[in-house]
Order: structure tokens, then sequence, then C-alpha cells
């Protein structure tokens, strides 16, 4: 596996399969292996840039000149390089660690320095890895609780806002409705799809949240109106109800709790976690 090579050559740990971290040269870095969308993403965190144009120039370079470079993305005090799989060569390894040392050559002749990920101090005892809402990043001490302090305001704020079932419910039928008319244009199971896409959506959206209600009404909302498109196109006397309808509300129903679900969990504001992984 490459980021394994990559951790044994430059003795990084290596916390989950998918992720080697530590520093290099003295540089802050996390590299993530992710096989889903096929990419590998490698943070580093850098400071003290005094010429920010030449920076710039440098990170527009490393994503012209290397056809594996995806995007190069600079926040705050770091930068974000996504390789992709199928662009990176026969040896992912060999591309991974020439980009590698590529970045730490030019931060090292500019005399960068690479401190905590959001504000750029670069006192290292107060550093460690933390890991935000999906992202891990390394940062200082006083960046965590400003940070954590944000996100618990933010969950504070959803927690206590209040659910307009009414409005949700015009959005849900709305929603169905649409989906529904497209009986006249595509297949079923397509219909199904944006049907209680749109009707969990915008449930959610006009709700301002989305309980067990919400989950519930959209759902059966969606199926009663994806059927009834399909009810009104056949009207003619050509309505056969086979097993394409049958799998199509079916699956209208495994999307709805799924997607509710996962409605649900937002508004909570679950999402919204961070803590602090170890000391590097
Ligand atoms: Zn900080």
């Amino acid at each position: 596996m490459v980021i394994k090579k990559l951790a044994e050559k430059y003795n990084l740990k290596r916390p989950e399969v998918k992720t080697v971290e530590g520093k290099i040269d003295g540089y802050y870095v996390n590299i993530t292996d992710d096989n889903v969308v096929k990419k590998y993403y490698i943070t580093f965190n850098v400071s003290g840039i005094t010429d920010k144009k030449e920076f710039e120039k440098f990170l527009k370079e490393l994503e012209d000149k290397n056809s594996s470079v995806w995007d190069v993305k600079h926040e705050k005090n770091y930068i974000i390089v996504e390789i992709s799989y199928k662009k990176a060569g026969l040896s992912h390894f060999k591309e991974l660690d020439e980009i590698i040392e590529k970045i730490i050559g030019f931060f090292k002749e500019k005399n960068y320095k690479s401190g905590c990920g959001y504000c750029g101090l670069e006192d290292a005892k107060n550093i460690e890895i933390v890991k935000i809402v999906d992202d891990r990043v390394h940062i200082c001490e006083n960046c965590f609780s400003k940070e954590k302090r944000r996100l618990d305001e933010r969950r504070e704020e959803l927690l206590n806002t209040k659910e307009n079932i009414f409005l949700g419910i015009l959005g849900s039928l709305a929603g169905s409705i649409i989906g529904g008319l497209t009986n006249y244009f595509m297949v079923f199971s397509l219909v199904g799809l944006l049907t209680i896409v749109l009707s969990q959506i915008l449930y959610n959206i006009l709700a301002k949240k989305t309980s067990w209600f919400g989950v519930v009404f959209s759902t059966v909302t969606a199926m009663v109106c994806a059927f009834g498109g399909y009810y009104l196109k056949h009207s003619d006397g050509t309505l056969i109800i086979n097993d394409q309808v049958y799998v199509g509300t079916g699956f209208i129903l495994i999307v709805g709790i799924v997607l509710g679900i996962f409605m649900k969990k937002v508004s909570k504001g679950d999402y919204l976690v961070i803590e602090k992984l170890y000391k590097n």
C-alpha cells in the first residue's frame, strides 16, 4: 500500500489504515488515501509566507505541471493537494513521493514554517492532530477551543430551531407533485428517486428541521405522488401494475428512510464533531 510505504520512508504514524501523518522535515503533514473517490489528499501546514504571489504561483505550477494533481487548495495556514489515482501513473508511490519532495523542497528553500493549520502559530508544543467534521488537521490548543465553541454554538442553534411542520408539509407536497409529474418523461425508478429526494429536501429546507414526522410524511407523500403520476399517465386504459411499479415504490420507501434518517441527523447537527486524536 502506497501510504504505508510513505509512512515508512518519512517516519510517519499510521493511526488508521487509510491515513498517515506526522512531520516531514518539520512540516506537519497528513496523507489520506480515499479509495471511494480514488484520490489521495496530501495536507501540509505552512505559514510564514512573505511573498504571497510567489507562493500562489508555485501552487499553480504544481497543479499545471503534474498531470496527477487534480486540485490544490490553500486554506488558512495549510494546503491540500488532491491527487487522482487514475493519472498517477504506474507507481503511485513514486508520483506521490515526487510531489512531496517538490513541496518540501520549495518550502525549505523559501524558509516557510509549519505551525497550527488554522492560525499559523508555530508553537509546536500545543499542536495536535484534530478531527473536525470529516477532516484531520494539525491545530493549536487555542484554535481547538475556538472551533469547539463555534461547533457547539451551531449545534445549540440547530437544537433550538423549531420545526415548521406546516411549511414542511407544503414543501414535501410540492416536491412530490413535481416529481410525480415527471412520469410523463422518465422511467418509473428515476421518477421515484427524484420524487423522494425533492420531497425530503424541500421538507427539510422549509421546515428548517426534519423529525420522524417529516421522514414518514415525505416518504409516504413521495410514494403516493410517484404512483399518482404513473396512474395519470396511464389513465387512458393502459394502466398495468407491473413489477416495475412495485420495485419503484419499494425503492422510494428505502431511499426515503435512509435519506430521512440522514436529514434528521443533519438537522440535529450530529455531524458537527470535533475531537483531539493524539499528540504528535
Ligand atoms: Zn491555532
